[in-house]
């Protein structure tokens, strides 16, 4: 697919709401106009004060254009014109309407709660439907959605942050996955474990220190990866055992450890989560169906999945989440809808729906096998997914949208009645500084008043990460500069 964009500087935009469209083809970018047999987006603008604007679409040898006249002066933002344009072209000559309209970004609900809080809820509606022409449940949905959010974040106080640990390691690795999850099961794996341990250990002290210098609280602990209950119950115990010692916990307000695969978890290790006070554990099906777990590469049964909530249950956690997938490869909106039926009858706290994306690094893509499910499905899907979890006393806390997702649909966080995810939602919209360790892990530094966000990324592999740590904590030092600077503007 051919983009071209002339005489404006929005080829990003212009490029992002092509892939709604086009979501696996290959775009190139041109800043002249040539014609050509091939299929192509024109995006351009001519004019000084009067403003000529032109979407112009050839599909398939089928070719079509729409102009709007404008002046400079009557338009607040060109860039949203100029898009609307091509985005009525392409709705019309593809025979589809995205649900979330021309919204590309990942949050979506991070938008709406920012107008919400300054314009309230009819506007902030208004807004959704008629700018970027969100589908009247898309916009119910991130409406209820930024409300709980709202309630949430004023939890989270002055400088405060969370922490995330990544084990980045699993039985198994799942065919529509695209983390750098290794394989626990290969020798060069198991053999990096113990040396990752020591590394996760000194970065944790590193971080707990710069925690303490600048009088930060800890208000949430979130562990991912990969499948943190990968690792033996002692390994668990010492990392936990070391958290407890390096960080003030006494304001945390939850702790969270994905114990994502059923087949790793034991009696021991969900005692030894108990122990250290983590009040928040996931158990993830994806599915109910045992011939689509077998499809997408997970070694484990609905029984066993089924069994081992149970014994989280008796342990006595505070919540369990469920994720579930919309979209797997071989998996129908019957056997969906089933999933959906399983993990509410279960008694689930939270349930986290996601639509399947196609990453290019997962062996789904790879290995083309997820050809299965139709856009009208995944719509299906989710449709029941939010009609039965509402009427379960479910309600949607957060939200976020990945690129490449079948029918560029969402992912929703639905729980019951305060039992909503802190870290998430905080985490998600970007409402506090997340300090994250280990492989792949991504640190976000946020000044106090949001308008700066800084990144810091650990190296993806945790061969790499091993080799290069004194690289890692090099970069890290920026930490202690972004809070003296912080500390210089707030005084
Ligand atoms: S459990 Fe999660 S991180 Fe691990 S392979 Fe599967 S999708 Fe990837």
């Amino acid at each position: 697919m051919n983009l071209y964009y002339i005489n404006h500087n929005f080829r990003y935009e212009a490029e992002k709401l092509l892939r709604l469209f086009f979501p696996l083809e290959k775009i190139v970018e041109y800043t002249e106009f040539n014609e050509t047999n091939e299929d192509y987006l024109l995006t351009r603008i001519d004019g000084e004060e009067s403003l000529t604007l032109t979407a112009g679409l050839s599909l398939n040898g089928e070719a079509k254009s729409k102009i709007k006249e404008i002046k400079k002066s009557e338009c607040d933002d060109l860039e949203l014109e100029l898009l609307l344009l091509a985005y009525d072209l392409l709705c019309e000559m593809c025979g589809f309407t995205p649900k979330w309209g021309i919204l590309t970004g990942v949050r979506p609900s991070k938008l709406i709660v920012k107008r919400l809080s300054q314009y309230g809820e009819e506007n902030a509606r208004d807004w959704f439907l008629n700018t970027y022409k969100v589908s009247p449940e898309k916009t119910e949905l991130a409406i209820n959605v930024a409300k709980t959010e709202l309630k949430i974040i004023e939890r989270a106080g002055e400088k405060s942050f969370s922490l995330y640990i990544s084990i980045p390691f699993c039985p198994t690795r799942c065919s529509y996955c695209s983390f750098v999850s290794h394989s626990i099961n290969s020798e060069k794996a198991k053999s990096l474990v113990t040396d990752y341990i020591e590394k996760l250990i000194d970065e944790l002290t590193f971080t707990a220190q710069i925690a303490k210098e600048n009088g930060l609280r800890l208000t949430s602990v979130y562990w991912g990866g990969g499948t943190p209950t990968t690792l033996s119950e002692n390994e668990l115990d010492r990392i936990l055992t070391h958290i407890e010692s390096t960080f003030d916990l006494s304001e945390c307000l939850e702790y969270t450890v994905e114990a994502g695969r059923p087949d790793t978890i034991t009696k021991e290790k969900l005692d030894t989560l108990k122990k250290h006070n983590v009040g928040r554990i996931s158990i993830n099906p994806q599915t109910f169906s045992d011939s689509v777990l077998n499809a997408i590469g997970r070694k484990h049964t609905t029984a066993q999945t089924e069994e081992k909530f149970l014994l989280a249950k008796e342990v006595g956690f505070d919540v369990i989440n469920m994720d579930l997938i919309a979209g797997l490869p071989t998996d129908t909106v019957e056997d969906f809808k089933n999933s959906v039926n399983r993990a509410i009858d279960l008694g689930a706290d939270n349930i986290t729906v996601h639509t399947l994306a196609l990453k290019r690094s997962s062996s789904i893509v790879t290995e083309n096998e997820s050809d299965s499910v139709t856009d009208r499905d995944i719509w299906e899907m989710l449709a029941y997914a939010g009609k039965a979890l509402t009427e379960n006393g479910y309600h949607p806390y957060y939200m976020y949208r990945q690129s490449k997702s079948l029918g560029n649909l969402e992912n929703v966080g639905w729980c019951k009645k305060g039992k909503e995810c802190f870290y998430n939602v905080l985490m998600m919209e970007e409402y506090q500084s997340i300090f994250s360790v280990g492989a792949g892990a991504v640190t976000k530094l946020r000044s106090e008043d949001g308008s700066i966000i800084e990144r810091i990324f650990n190296f993806k592999y945790p061969f790499e990460y091993i080799s290069r740590f004194d690289e890692i904590i090099d970069k890290k030092e920026r930490m202690k500069s972004f809070y003296s600077e912080e500390l210089e503007v707030r005084s």
